[in-house]
């Protein structure tokens, strides 16, 4: 990447960052929907897989689109190198099987996404790497999960759905003297609002499926860090066990970057302006928000989030008929599980993205029967506002 692409601001990045073009001199991103290159002789094509010519082999380990994609991404996270997976998952997944190994263990906080945590506490596990879940808000359970065995740390932050935060500078030291890595999942944050990497994380993770989309099209993922760990771990691990971003999707999300530090800054100012009304109607307590004066990591929101971002999260009475009446009597606000999107989505967890868990688990995470999730969107917050109250109406009827 050339030296003024790293000093350009966000905006400018989005837009630009990555971009290569043909010689047909095309404005807008080429979509190279192909899933192999020829060359020029049998010795080309023997050099190129010898590493010792520059070129593309075959889409499974790399494409021009996704590469611009790539290279979009390292350059608005601040990251060394990014390689792109086909969903957010094999994005998780590849970050933590690629460096680890049987009789390793993961350290991870419990608040995580539900997928997040099958793949630690169920998958990992069948290949002998153990894992000890903390309160990811507690540095002091932190330290005390540590083992000799420990090779990474993983979390999320905010988290999902209970939007709780992890002190991100003090977990990657805590890291760092163990000799492990710290591995983030910053969907939540996106790279507009969050930097884990300047905050001391090694390594970040995304569903590009969510904001970076944004536009709820397509499902993708991607992966972080310094070169040497992309390089090292995580190429080889990718190349030969094939989660690769199809083109078509790479070529849709690198057009959703463009737009993004707009929607996250638009969708999150909305989000606070929903979180301040619904804490008002609901009582203290009950509005969990990052940008809250009430929520009680604000402080650390304000050291290491830009803003609180665009998901709002609200305990309502602990009883499904309530919960269930008031989400059908939205008519703007859609149900559904996804987020990031430019439509606000409404999602119940303990019935949906966290029915999969035991209830046990779902106590531990605070993920009740009362809770909704909303992902706020580019609606006017006034239509918003508007649709809540008639269905808070509508369900106390
Ligand atoms: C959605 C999500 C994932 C998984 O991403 P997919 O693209 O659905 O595979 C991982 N972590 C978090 C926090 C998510 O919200």
């Amino acid at each position: 990447m050339a030296d003024d692409e790293r000093r350009w601001r966000p905006e400018t990045k989005a837009v630009r960052a990555g971009l290569e073009r043909t010689p047909f001199g095309e404005t807008s991103e080429a979509l190279f929907l192909t899933s192999g290159y020829v060359y020029d002789s049998a010795e080309e094509a023997a050099a190129r897989f010898a590493g010792e010519a520059y070129g593309y082999v075959y889409s499974r380990y790399a494409n021009p689109t996704v590469r611009m994609l790539e290279e979009r991404l390292a350059a608005l996270e601040g990251a060394e190198a990014c390689m792109a997976t086909a969903s957010g998952m094999s994005a998780m997944f590849s970050a933590l099987a690629c460096q680890l190994e049987s009789g390793d263990h993961v350290l991870a906080a419990r608040q995580l996404f539900g997928s997040c945590h099958q793949v630690i506490t169920k998958i990992l596990p069948r290949f002998g790497i153990s894992f000890t879940l903390v309160d990811g808000a507690d540095i002091d359970e932190w330290r005390a999960g540590l083992r000799p065995e420990t090779k990474v740390l993983f979390l999320e932050s905010p988290s999902n759905p209970v939007l709780s935060l992890c002190d991100i500078s003090a977990v990657a030291a805590l890291a760092h003297e163990a000799g492990a890595r710290l591995v983030v999942d910053n969907v939540f944050a996106t790279p507009i609002l969050q930097k884990p990497i300047e905050l001391g994380a090694d390594v970040v993770i995304y569903s590009t499926t969510k904001h970076i989309d944004g536009q709820g099209r397509t499902l993708g993922g991607a992966v972080l860090g310094t070169q040497e760990f992309i390089s090292e771990r995580l190429q080889f691990f990718l190349r030969h066990t094939g989660p690769s971003l199809s083109p078509f999707n790479a070529w849709v999300q690198l057009k959703g970057l463009e737009t993004l530090p707009m929607r996250v800054r638009r969708m999150s100012e909305t989000a606070q302006t929903i979180a301040e009304w619904l804490e008002e109607r609901l009582g203290p307590g009950r509005v969990l928000y990052p940008g809250l004066a009430s929520h009680p990591q604000r402080e650390l929101a304000a050291r290491q989030m830009a803003a609180g971002g665009s998901l709002v999260s609200f305990r309502l009475e602990d009883d499904r008929n309530f919960v269930f009446r008031f989400m059908n009597s939205l008519q703007l606000i859609d149900i559904s599980n996804n987020l990031g999107d430019t439509k606000t989505l409404i999602t119940h967890p303990a019935s949906t993205t966290h029915s999969g868990l035991t209830e046990e688990e779902r106590a531990a995470q605070g993920v009740t029967e009362g809770l909704v999730r909303l992902s706020v969107g580019l609606e006017h917050p006034d239509d918003l506002l508007a649709d809540l109250e008639q269905a808070f109406e509508a369900a106390r009827a």
